[in-house]
């Protein structure tokens, strides 16, 4: 991989629907950020989108930006508050 020394290119786990998926998408972390900034958006390799339950929002070379569909709000969920996945018992 190489470095324009422009931007700093990083490696981000695909996040499409698929939960054995273990691409990885090169991105900078200014794009990662905007696709973040809505808890809606998520970053997928590319054609990793699944128009069931996605929207694609915009596409590159390297990457896709998709929106989830209603239906998958429980994916939206496990970002947004990580620690509902798991509660240690008190004792
Ligand atoms: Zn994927």
């Amino acid at each position: 991989m190489q470095s324009t020394g422009r931007w700093a290119a990083n490696a981000f786990f695909c996040e499409c629907s698929d939960p054995r998926c273990d691409r990885t998408v090169t991105a900078t972390i200014q794009e990662y950020e905007s696709v973040r900034e809505r808890p809606t958006h998520f970053l997928v390799a590319a054609n990793h989108e699944n128009p069931e339950v996605e929207c694609m929002i915009s596409e590159t070379e390297r990457f896709a930006v998709v929106e989830t569909l209603a239906g998958e709000a429980s994916k939206v969920a496990l970002r947004t508050d990580p620690r509902s996945l798991y509660e240690p018992e008190a004792n």
